[in-house]
């Protein structure tokens, strides 16, 4: 559904991403690890175009989308991102929060948008709170919000950065559950995540990367059992 072809990605003379080649299958997790500053938000950012790579292409499903004259809009329709922060708006409701994209960019009429928000809104476990403002609930709550938005626009793919580690310790363990959820129902997502529990359990594939290059690859046994590269041993050991 992905593929990711010799991605760099420089910032004036800062190098960043030094060549990241990665593919990704329909239905596939991929956790994506790796010290900070190592470049994985910065890998994000160029698949969903908010931040074009300087060189090399990626492809999603049958479309180059780093190819010129390309809709960069509607590119990102096809690409929920999560992010730590959850950026919601504080004069809206959870349900005016979900509706906003169904209305301003899906052009989905009221009624129409108000049903999918609320059908949304229940998967992440929140219709009780459909009508709260964000300063109502709590991070979790909040995070869950931002994922029934990312949601109703009928992503392809769902890309999550760091999407628990603005929380406390006690709410993570509901948003990795929607996550694993929607794992479940087949979504196809790249998550920067520090959770190895969750990496564990849910993730097809583990990419740990470091200094703007894919170090190793693998399955979260191979890569937690048996890595191939010292460097990744001492980094996932440490993080464990
Ligand atoms: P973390 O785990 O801390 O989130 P990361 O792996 O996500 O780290 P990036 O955010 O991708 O790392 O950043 C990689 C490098 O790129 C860092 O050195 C950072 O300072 C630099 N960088 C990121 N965004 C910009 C920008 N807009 N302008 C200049 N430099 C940037
Ligand atoms: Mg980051």
């Amino acid at each position: 559904i992905l593929r990711i072809e010799d991605v760099h990605k420089s910032y004036g003379a800062l190098q960043v991403l030094k060549g990241v080649s990665l593919t990704v299958q329909p239905r596939e997790v991929v956790v994506l690890v790796g010290p900070s500053g190592s470049g994985k938000s910065t890998l994000l950012r160029c698949i969903n175009l908010l931040n074009p790579p300087t060189k090399g292409r990626i492809w999603l499903e049958d479309q180059e989308i780093t190819a010129p004259g390309v809709n960069q809009d509607r590119v990102r329709q096809r690409i929920g991102m999560v992010f730590q922060e959850f950026n919601l708006f504080t004069h809206l409701t959870a349900l005016g929060n979900v509706m906003l994209g169904l209305v301003k960019v899906r052009k989905m009429r009221k009624n129409e948008a108000r049903d999918l928000a609320m059908f949304e809104l229940e998967r992440v476990g929140l219709a009780d709170r459909a009508h709260y403002y964000p300063a109502q609930l709590s991070g979790g709550q909040k995070q869950r919000v931002a994922i029934a938005r990312a949601l109703g626009m009928d992503p392809h793919i769902m890309l999550f950065d760091e999407p628990t580690s603005a929380l406390d310790p006690e709410l993570t363990g509901e948003v990795l559950a929607v996550m694993q959820k929607l794992a479940g129902e087949g979504m196809t997502m790249i998550v920067v995540s520090h959770e190895m529990g969750f990496a564990r359990q849910v993730a097809n594939r583990v990419v740990f990367m470091e200094g703007g290059v894919v170090v190793e690859e693998g399955t979260p046994q191979q890569m937690f059992e048996q890595p191939v590269h010292e460097r990744t041993r001492v980094f996932l050991r440490n993080i464990t």
